[in-house]
């Protein structure tokens, strides 16, 4: 079993791994920037090593501080959480290189899923369907626009290695084609390192649907149902729930066996997610996330299964703790993440949090790093709480949810809170009618 766990993250994931190796008797270690000496995850931490200045390549993002910072505090084992190096296959084979643990998958599937196109076609050949698209990377502008016209428009130009919603550009019109190619191609290479595009039907009303599947070293393997994440800014989740309302048991359950059959012949290990959008009653793969997502904690409501114990437990060569049989659903869970964002331009904020009140009470979770008198800083991701409500079901848990909002203050910055109460409070969201561009529309209509 593991004994000593180097954290390589910061902000509210790390203060919730660190609580699951507390629960499992593991021994933490905390990693920060400068900037974040004071930060929740330190305190908390058995021990912390400081591994550079505030930008994050300096930092979390320095392979050879955060390896350093393992072997000199005498860590057996790495979870990364998610962002920062979760999906860098790199640093995976240096660990093993190094005999420490890396909490996640293997190196192969890391790479092989972080391109986009070798996840498309892994999948394809398991027998799950795709967005209709061109067959792999489009290398010139005229190939390109002949498949764009072949699909029909709208078109999506995506990059292969592109993530956390950036890398896709749509293209309405022949005539737009081109220029979302470049700037698609143009951005993929300056952000990703890795200008291979791909493309793909643009659904015009789809839902979010990702399932989250566990697998042990033993080869068993099981979903812990789906979580629907339609609500989103600039593709980027910002409201998610499980279960959907969309899907019937047999869907999810037809579909829950075949995603995760898929993920157990693949030889993966550990935790994952596979994203798919679903329209006019047909389900299209997008992508696999090779990690713990941000919103895991519905699932861990409605399941009662603590996924990232499990990715500790994997990760120590033990068997999942449960099988498929013994998966119940239970309630409805939503998550909205809280922003340090202007909740209308969706602008960046920083500062100071001057004043600091927690919601609580039957059903609330709060997962975050925040505290009277911390500061949010403008070198990392603009996450700084998540608010996740359960309830026997989706009415009670939309109630409990606008009380728990009313009552939470984050003073000193700007915050996501004032969004999600009118979200909330939002007819087509309470009878369940949104898709993936309802939030778009509803910022147009609110200006
Ligand atoms: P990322 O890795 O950046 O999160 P994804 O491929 O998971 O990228 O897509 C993120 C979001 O972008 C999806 O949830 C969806 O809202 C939108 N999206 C992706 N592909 C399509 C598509 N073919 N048609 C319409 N929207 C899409």
């Amino acid at each position: 079993m593991i004994k000593k766990v180097l954290i390589a993250n910061r902000g509210e994931i790390a203060v919730r791994i660190l609580r699951a190796c507390k629960d499992l008797g593991i021994q933490t270690v905390a990693i920060h920037s400068t900037a974040d000496s004071d930060a929740m995850h330190v305190r908390l931490a058995d021990e912390s090593v400081c591994v550079g200045p505030p930008q994050p390549r300096e930092s979390y993002l320095n392979i050879p501080s955060v390896i350093s910072a393992a072997c000199v505090s005498g860590a057996d084992a790495i979870h990364p959480g998610f962002g920062f190096l979760s999906e860098n296959s790199t640093f995976s084979h240096m660990l093993e290189e190094h005999g420490l643990i890396f909490i996640g998958p293997k190196a192969d599937h890391i790479a092989m899923m972080g391109d986009k196109i070798t996840a498309k076609k892994t999948f394809a050949n398991l027998g799950l369907s795709t967005v209709p698209g061109s067959d792999g990377a489009v290398t010139n502008i005229q190939k390109a626009l002949k498949i764009a016209n072949e699909i029909g428009y709208p078109v999506l130009v995506k990059a292969a290695g592109g993530g956390g919603g950036r890398g896709m550009k749509v293209a309405h019109t022949e005539a737009d084609f081109a220029e979302a190619y470049e700037t698609a191609r143009r951005e993929a290479g300056v952000a990703f390192g890795n200008d291979s595009v791909y493309l793909e039907k643009y659904l015009s009303n789809p839902r979010h649907i990702e399932f989250q599947i566990m697998v042990d070293k033993f080869g068993n393997y099981v979903h812990l149902g789906e979580r629907d994440c339609s609500l989103q800014r600039r593709n980027q989740k910002i409201w998610e729930e499980a279960l959907s309302t969309v899907l019937t048991d047999d869907i999810r359950e037809s579909l829950g066996r075949k995603v995760a059959d898929a993920a157990g012949k693949l030889g993966y290990l550990g935790v994952g997610t596979l994203e798919f959008l679903y329209e006019n009653e047909k389900f299209y793969f997008i992508e696999m996330n090779t990690r713990i997502q941000v919103e895991h904690p519905i699932t861990e409501m409605i399941t009662g299964v603590d996924i990232v114990r499990e990715q500790i437990l994997i990760a120590s060569g033990k068997k999942l703790s449960v099988t498929q049989d013994e998966v119940k659903f239970r309630g409805h869970a939503i998550e909205c993440r809280i922003n340090a964002e202007n909740p209308e331009t969706f602008f960046p904020s920083s500062g100071v949090v001057s004043n600091y009140h927690c919601p609580g009470g039957p059903g609330i979770r709060v997962d975050s790093a925040l505290y009277s008198g911390c500061k949010v800083l403008p070198y990392y991701d603009s996450l700084i709480a998540k608010l996740i409500v359960y309830a026997n079901d989706r009415n009670q848990c939309l109630a409990r949810l606008q009380r728990a909002l009313n009552e939470y203050v984050i003073d000193g910055i700007d915050t996501l809170l004032p969004l999600h109460l009118k979200l909330a409070s939002n007819q087509d969201i309470i009878s369940g009618n949104f898709d993936i561009h309802f939030l778009e529309r509803f910022n147009r209509e609110a200006i």
